[in-house]
């Protein structure tokens, strides 16, 4: 048997990129022989082993067919005869359809190579359309490599563009779009992920409530950028240039779904969006499935973001409203993303990204003071059940005010 380097880990050694996980694919054996020499296979249907010391994947080299919709519509066959060749052929772009030996020969039949170099995201044959994940992987890729100079390949995206109308996207399962919305999300450039959607007509199928805000104006005295979308975009760009956690990107990409409903005739204002918005953001949080943490703060983000760019203005009841609403005694980690995920959205303004957001500190201080309203003498002084909780109110409501006074 042969074993060879494959996929991202040659990808990224001649890119120059540090390589974390590797893929192997073994060539001239079989699951007996794997089996044999310790190999402990992964699934039932897939010909992979994980390595008995390494841990790491070690694939049989395979062909497969569509068989069917979706994921499990797929026929694999491995046998001693696939050759590498045959096997490379099957993957999704020809960077990542590159192996090397353990002397660093490359075997590279689909120039890979030559599209690195033109920093090109190209498909490898046109069974490309067979698995609908593509789509999501080219995107993630592209925003992962945008910073390089990589772009997709005109005759890619229109083999994206015919799966995305093809209705194939659709049979994809939640768990496997997640994985790689969420790793897309963590890239350096998550915009381009959600451009590239754009672009091949994938968002519509994926994110309708985000693709629908393409096109939708805001006052410009506001938004210099003007459209709905191209905010949204630069809000996750933000976020992602200031290192944002997944839960805070999520929330970034979907504060403004309201915006999508407002009718015409009352652009481009958009009154009320923060709660017209609601139901699209449950929508979308449900349709993807993406994890409780994610969506609370999503939905949090998405109703009172306005409360937090008109944070100096606010009455005392209504910062401690807005603090009763995130809970912040209990869970003060939310409430700070909530801050950031505002900042983010001041920040994703054309010209405006570097403009300060005094509210930030204003809201973090305002968060302290209330938090610092101790329960203990309430107690002494005889106060339970939902008259200390009363109490409580009434003296955090006392700090808030202080506060104010003296910010
Ligand atoms: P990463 O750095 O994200 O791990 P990777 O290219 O190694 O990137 P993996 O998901 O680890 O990606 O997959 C390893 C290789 O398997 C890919 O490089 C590609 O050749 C192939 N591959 C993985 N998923 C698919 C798919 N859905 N369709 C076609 N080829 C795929
Ligand atoms: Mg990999």
């Amino acid at each position: 048997m042969q074993i060879f380097k494959v996929g991202g880990a040659v990808r990224d050694r001649l890119l120059g990129l540090p390589v974390t996980d590797i893929d192997w694919v073994v060539v001239g054996a079989t699951a007996e022989e794997m089996l044999a020499k310790g190999y402990r296979p992964v699934g039932a249907d897939f010909p992979v082993f994980l390595h008995p010391q390494t841990g790491e994947e070690y694939a049989l080299a395979r062909t497969e067919r569509k068989s069917g919709r979706g994921y499990g519509g797929f026929t694999f066959h491995a046998s001693p005869e696939v050759t590498l060749e045959e096997d490379l052929i099957r993957r999704d772009l020809t960077i990542n359809a590159m192996a090397e030996d353990d002397q660093q020969n490359l075997t590279d039949p689909y120039h890979g190579q030559r599209d690195l170099e033109a920093r090109i995201l190209r498909h490898v044959s046109p069974a490309f359309a067979e698995d609908p994940l593509r789509v999501l992987r080219v995107a993630r890729f592209a925003a992962r490599y945008a910073g390089l100079g990589f772009t997709v390949a005109s005759e890619t995206l229109e083999l994206m563009r015919q799966l995305s109308e093809s209705g194939e996207l659709e049979a994809l399962t939640a768990e496997r779009s997640w994985k790689e919305i969420s790793r897309a999300l963590m890239e350096d450039q998550p915009q381009v992920f959600i451009q590239v959607l754009r672009d091949c007509g994938a968002l519509k199928v994926l994110m309708p409530e985000v693709d629908a805000l393409f096109g939708v104006p805001q006052p410009e005295a506001h938004h210099p950028e003007i459209d709905t979308g191209l905010h949204t975009l630069s809000v996750l760009e933000q976020s992602a240039l200031h290192k944002q956690p997944l839960t805070v990107r999520w929330a970034c990409l979907l504060h403004d779904l309201g915006k999508g409903l407002t009718p015409e005739e009352a652009w481009p204002r958009h009154i009320a969006h923060e709660h017209t918005g609601l139901k699209l953001i449950k929508a979308v949080n449900e349709r993807i499935k993406a994890p409780k943490d994610c969506q609370e703060l999503a939905l949090l983000v998405g109703q009172y973001h306005t409360h937090g760019h008109r944070a100096l203005e606010l009455k005392a009841s209504t910062l401690l409203e807005l603090l009763q609403s995130f809970d912040v005694y209990r869970r003060p980690q939310r409430f700070e993303e909530f801050i950031v995920a505002c900042e983010m959205d001041a920040r994703g303004r054309k010209g405006l990204e570097q403009r300060s957001y005094p509210q930030a500190d204003y809201l973090r201080g305002a968060a302290s003071a209330a938090r610092g309203v101790a329960v203990q003498p309430l107690l002494e002084k005889g106060f339970k059940g939902p008259e200390l909780g009363e109490a409580l109110k009434r003296e955090r409501l006392k700090a808030l005010k202080a506060y104010k006074e003296n910010a």
